[in-house]
């Protein structure tokens, strides 16, 4: 999952399919990608089953891109994501416009309800267990990744949405704050939780201190407010990975909803109406403004 998730270049290029992109043209209008790059993930975005790639033009063979379910279901860890730099990164809250749900014709929030209760859900409010294929082991990254300061934005990607990129990019800090969620706040259990070499989790311990998502105090280091608020990309990534990608021996993680007692599946409501969202009535998922960065590119 983090493989698809953690690439920036593939969720932006997700986000314009959703918006209605679907030729070769229409991607690399809209962002300021390079003709290497775009080929390469419109590849890899095909072999992952977000894409299905059709040809509309023989002599020479031109093909479009389409969303398939796999990649439309992304929808709400878009959304996610968008509320969560609007609302908690300080430099995209004027960048980034806000979202519009058609359906009751207005600004909204997303929020994170039961679907089996309708209650609105906290982190709070879940019990979570590994299910018959989780664990660490299974779970956690196969290579290393290089040690890199908080504010570098990776080789390569376009860093429009760089706090995101810090989570989601890197497998450590999203077991990290997978393992902040279900309680764990001291060094030492951290490394033995997650087998993490002690270098690469002083790094990401740092690096998301840094940015104001894990706060340490007192040799502990719990979640903060804006912490605590990365919830909903947690949820809706977890869900879509376990609805696309899963093990022959059944999920990964088990969540339940202690308020109602269901195993718990994640709707996300708009605070305005209270109905249930769809991707298709969402205005506005995000779509960065790229005149500062697509100048920089050459044609
Ligand atoms: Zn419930
Ligand atoms: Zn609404």
């Amino acid at each position: 999952m983090l493989g698809v998730l953690g690439d920036e270049w593939t969720l932006l290029i997700a986000q314009q399919a959703l918006l209605g992109a679907t030729r070769y043209g229409d991607f690399t209008t809209r962002l300021p990608i390079s003709h290497a790059v775009l080929t390469r993930r419109l590849s890899a975005m095909t072999d992952d089953g977000l894409l299905a790639r059709l040809a509309y033009q023989d002599k020479p063979t031109r093909y479009a891109y389409q969303t398939t379910s796999r990649g439309r279901s992304l929808w709400p860890v878009l959304t996610s994501i968008w509320e969560w730099e609007r609302r908690w990164v300080p430099e995209q809250a004027h960048r980034l416009p806000t979202m519009h749900h058609v359906a009751c014709d207005a600004d909204f929030a997303p929020l994170i309800t039961c679907r089996e209760c309708a209650e609105p859900v906290t982190e709070k409010d879940l019990t979570v267990r590994w299910g018959p294929s989780g664990s660490w082991p299974r779970s956690m990254p196969v290579e290393s990744t290089r040690r890199r300061s908080p504010s570098a934005k990776p080789s390569g990607q376009p860093g429009l949405f760089p706090e995101t990129m810090s989570i989601l990019g890197n497998r450590w800090s999203f077991a990290v704050l997978v393992t902040a969620f279900v309680g764990t706040t001291r060094f030492n259990d951290f490394a033995d939780q997650l087998g993490a070499p002690p270098g690469s989790l002083a790094d990401r311990l740092q690096i998301l201190t840094a940015s104001g998502v894990l706060s340490s105090v007192g040799g502990r280091y719990v979640l903060t407010e804006k912490g605590r608020a990365v919830f909903p990309v947690l949820i809706t990534a977890l869900q879509w990975a376990q609805r696309w990608f899963t093990a022959p021996d059944g999920a990964a993680v088990l969540l339940r909803h202690t308020l109602c007692g269901h195993a718990f599946d994640a709707v996300l409501t708009c605070d305005q109406c209270a109905g249930p969202l769809r991707g298709a009535e969402v205005q506005s998922i995000p779509q960065p403004t790229l005149e500062d960065t697509a100048s920089a590119v050459p044609q």
